[in-house]
């Protein structure tokens, strides 16, 4: 099975999950498993991806990124 983008159909890098409740969104790697929830995205969608107004992103990802990841209080 392959994991692609939902934006632009490229091979997924990280999968992408949120929640209204706690207006936050994760970046997460792409497990074994995925989530049934969540996006699949490419690192390059990943790593320009800017959550909504007032909400938190997170980050979570292990392999090497752009950006030091935001870290949620
Ligand atoms: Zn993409």
């Amino acid at each position: 099975m392959t994991l692609n983008c939902a934006r632009c159909r490229a091979p997924g890098a990280a999968l992408m999950s949120f929640s209204y409740e706690d207006k936050a969104v994760w970046l997460d790697d792409i497990l074994e498993v995925v989530q049934p929830y969540g996006y699949i995205l490419c690192a390059d969608h990943a790593d320009r991806m800017i959550p909504p107004q007032g909400w938190t992103l997170s980050d979570r990802r292990t392999v090497t990124r752009l950006f030091a990841p935001v870290h949620v209080a």
